[in-house]
């Protein structure tokens, strides 16, 4: 069988941050995108796509919050597998279309994945990551009633937003339909958003108001899949030391005990670069071939050594 790569496409390939959010202007970014994936596919890989999905599910909680005297709000477990529809039926579309110009017949197809959480977390303990909405005080003090959690973010009549916990990704419960979709030559695309995350208890399956990090789902998913590259695509071309500083300098490639050592001295944020050089980290220990971290513009260079980070096994 072919190589095969899990290509994690982060927000700047779904959404323009400079432009004006709509569709069309969506539908735009992401036939750029699919230009980039289907140079990879025209190599030959076996390709699984995901992808981030925090402005589409930020807007589509907007839309349940300012609906909610005309139709029952949906949660955020709903609304994660609804942006996962949404994503995944425009990169098939625009993924199908930009191939069969390169003359390649090839199926693309998305698997809304569930990924399954352990309820005894501690990230559940201490929610972080921001979603949805930014709420008045009063508002706040409704929502808090409902059990939501939430923080001060800034200041002003609407300060405060709904923060919720960000799990350690266990388990992809559809890999198996994965594995078998991309073994018939099939590109799919999962772990859309992270997945949908949910948990089981008692035989009872159920999602959770939480979100999983899109770059530890990827490399779960390319860890079960057996995938040989991760391939984590951003807005930067490498990942930096001392990122946006004077001292600032890029890295053609670290080991994973340089990346373990920069990632506890503080150089990765939690936020944006900590996560993606954890998710290679984790690739390669579980026996992944190759792990790049680069931009979009970059994806084809990078897998042939010519630009990006490349994270290797060793020391
Ligand atoms: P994405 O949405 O593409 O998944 P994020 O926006 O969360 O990714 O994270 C990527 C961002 O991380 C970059 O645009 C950059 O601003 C930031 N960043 C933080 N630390 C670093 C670093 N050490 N090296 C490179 N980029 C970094
Ligand atoms: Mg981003």
């Amino acid at each position: 069988m072919n190589k095969r790569i899990v290509i994690a496409l982060g927000g700047n390939a779904l959404l323009d941050p400079k432009a004006d959010g709509s569709v069309a202007e969506q539908i735009r970014v992401i036939e750029r995108s699919c230009e980039k994936i289907a140079q990879i596919i025209a190599q030959g890989y076996g390709v699984v796509v995901t992808h981030g999905n925090g402005p589409q599910v930020g807007n589509l909680l907007i839309q349940q919050e300012e609906a909610k005297e005309l139709v029952p709000s949906l949660p955020l477990d709903v609304c994660d597998a609804m942006t996962q529809g949404q994503l995944g039926y425009w990169i098939q579309q625009k993924l199908r279309e930009v191939l069969a110009r390169r003359g390649l017949a090839k199926s693309v197809v998305t698997v809304v994945t569930q990924v399954r959480v352990d309820p005894n977390d501690p990230a559940f303990a201490s929610p972080t990551k921001p979603i949805g909405p930014f709420y008045s005080e009063s508002e706040r003090l409704v929502l808090e009633q409902k059990g939501y959690v939430l923080r001060r973010v800034g200041q002003g009549a609407r300060a405060w937003r709904r923060v919720v916990a960000s799990p350690d990704p266990k388990e992809i419960v559809e890999l198996e339909p994965i594995r078998a979709l991309l073994e018939a030559g099939v590109v799919v695309i999962a772990c859309g958003g992270g997945g949908v995350p949910v948990v089981c208890e008692d035989g009872h399956w159920r999602g959770v108001e939480a979100v999983i990090d899109k770059d530890l789902a990827s490399a779960l998913l390319a860890i079960e899949l057996g995938a040989h590259v991760l391939l984590i695509l951003t807005d930067v071309e490498r990942v930096a030391l001392h990122f946006g500083t004077p001292r600032q300098r890029l890295l053609e490639r670290m080991s994973v005990r340089e990346a373990r050592k920069y990632l506890s001295e503080g150089h990765f944020p939690a936020g944006s670069m900590g996560p993606k050089v954890e998710a290679a980290i984790r690739f390669l220990e579980a026996g992944g071939e190759r792990a790049c971290i680069t931009s979009l513009e970059k994806a084809l260079e990078a897998l042939e050594g010519r630009a990006g980070t490349e994270v290797y096994r060793g020391l």
